[in-house]
């Protein structure tokens, strides 16, 4: 009787269970996860992070005046927000590549381009928020300053502040609940405006003139990065959560984080990449920017930028571009939803993803009818499962939620525009655009393995 149910059922293993993947091996990987999480909470830091973990394994900037041969490595570095690295294979271009996609934006408080004002006695910065928050989440708590401001004369200064112990952070804040009765009463959605996110920046006034809170706020920067108001005009500065990543439960076996959608795949499909000595087909990964506002603008993955620097990669090595795209395969790496009991009204429970079952193969994504997705062939799926199987990688499948609950859409259809097979692979996460996200170390780490499997494709 048990090997007819084994024979017949199916059901997803544990992810501790394959091969290779006990507690110790998963754990220390995870803590080379945890320091990028907290290195790279935007993605100018992700792609400066990488460039410069790349560079020490021999990774160069592509050069498309350059020949190349099979096993060279190379970067492509989209104006410092999105990044291409590429180990060339043994085969030839025209066999197309294994290709890996994942966003390093997430969602935040962009600060507004006039952002500084005082009102009630505190120093404020307006912000206008990026990607898909539950607003009420982002008040009373430590954020951190984050973003670069460009001068007139084109310099650069970098500005990360509220990081460290002995920096200060920043807060929004929030009604009380003596008084909160009529607030309390709003739907979730609409009890904190867009408006009403407006970060503490300053309470110690220069003097008793106007704008005494306005100008000790200038002068405290303008001490620091020799800045005036004006540059915060020509500025790109975000507020994110300021803590770091910590492990959740007594056996630790999760970790809460800032940003884990989506580093949970950019960080495992890097270190991938970074660990591919002369693979078989070339082996791209893939860092975009601006998934979490649609992949738009120069840096999101919808822009010519990496269309282009794939098509020079083929013309260094004389291939047809569109021959390559028809035969290659791309992962689009990014999370998915992990089944929360605690909100089990929203999940199909048998179509869900599981924490600890490890990465989520997503055959479609979209809402309601589907409406958005790029839906991967049969074919292909069964192709990256049995792949998995094969290299011992812990994956189930799921949905994001029911039916008619809503959804969501990834790069998987920009990349499919190009006539490149493309499946959604990623980790399960918890809190999903929470200034908090949780997931699973298991999972994180059945990502690393994923990536590894399908650069051996
Ligand atoms: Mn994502
Ligand atoms: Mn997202």
């Amino acid at each position: 009787m048990s090997s007819l149910r084994e024979k017949l059922l199916y059901k997803a293993p544990c992810a501790y269970s394959v091969k290779d993947a006990d507690f110790d091996t998963v754990n220390s990987f995870c803590e080379g996860y945890k320091s990028f999480l907290n290195n790279a909470k935007t993605e100018r830091e992700a792609v400066a992070v990488a460039v410069a973990e790349a560079e020490t394994m021999g990774f160069t900037p592509f050069d498309r005046n350059n020949t190349y041969k099979a096993g060279d490595k190379v970067y492509f570095a989209n104006r410092s927000k999105g990044l291409v690295l590429a180990v060339m294979g043994k085969q030839g271009m025209e066999n197309g590549a294994n290709i890996t996609v994942a966003h390093v934006d997430s969602p935040r408080l962009d600060i507004k381009q006039r952002p500084l004002y005082e009102d009630g006695g505190l120093a404020y910065f307006k912000t206008h928020y990026y990607g898909g928050i539950k607003k009420y989440q982002w008040t009373a708590l430590p954020l951190a300053l984050h973003g670069v401001i460009i001068k007139k004369d084109g310099t650069k200064i970098d500005v990360c502040i509220g990081e460290r112990e002995d920096e200060p952070v920043f807060y929004i804040s929030d009604l009380m609940p003596h008084i909160g009765g009529r607030q309390s009463e709003k739907p979730l959605g609409s009890a904190i405006t867009g408006e009403g996110l407006n970060v503490i920046v300053g309470s110690v006034p220069l003097d008793e003139e106007s704008d005494a809170l306005k100008l000790a706020v200038l002068s405290a920067l303008n001490e620091k990065y020799g800045v005036t108001e004006a540059d915060l005009i020509t500025a790109e500065l975000c507020a994110v959560p300021a803590d770091k990543a910590r492990d959740v439960g007594f056996d630790r076996g999760l970790i809460v984080s800032y940003g884990h959608d989506d580093r949970v795949c950019a960080y495992p499909s890097m270190k991938a990449l970074l660990e591919c000595d002369s693979p078989e087909r070339t082996c791209i990964c893939i860092f975009a920017d601006k998934e979490e506002t649609g992949s738009y603008g120069v840096t999101g993955v919808t822009s010519a930028a990496y269309e282009n620097f794939l098509s020079a990669l083929c013309r260094c090595f004389d291939a047809d571009f569109a021959t390559f795209c028809a035969n290659s395969t791309c992962l689009s790496a990014d999370v998915g939803g992990a089944y929360d009991a605690c909100y089990g009204d929203a999940y199909d429970p048998k179509n869900s993803a599981y924490v600890n079952k490890g990465v989520v193969v997503t055959k479609y994504t979209g809402s309601r009818g589907k409406s958005g997705t790029s839906d991967a062939s049969a074919e292909l799926v069964a192709k990256i499962t049995s792949l998995f199987d094969r290299e011992g990688v812990a994956w189930q499948t799921g949905e994001y939620g029911k039916v008619d609950e809503g959804g969501a859409g990834t790069v998987a259809k920009d990349i499919a525009r190009l006539d490149i097979e493309v499946v959604d692979v990623g980790v399960p996460m918890f809190s999903m655009h929470s200034p908090y996200e949780l997931a699973s170390k298991a999972d994180v780490f059945a990502m690393y393995k994923a990536a590894k499997a399908f650069y051996t494709l």
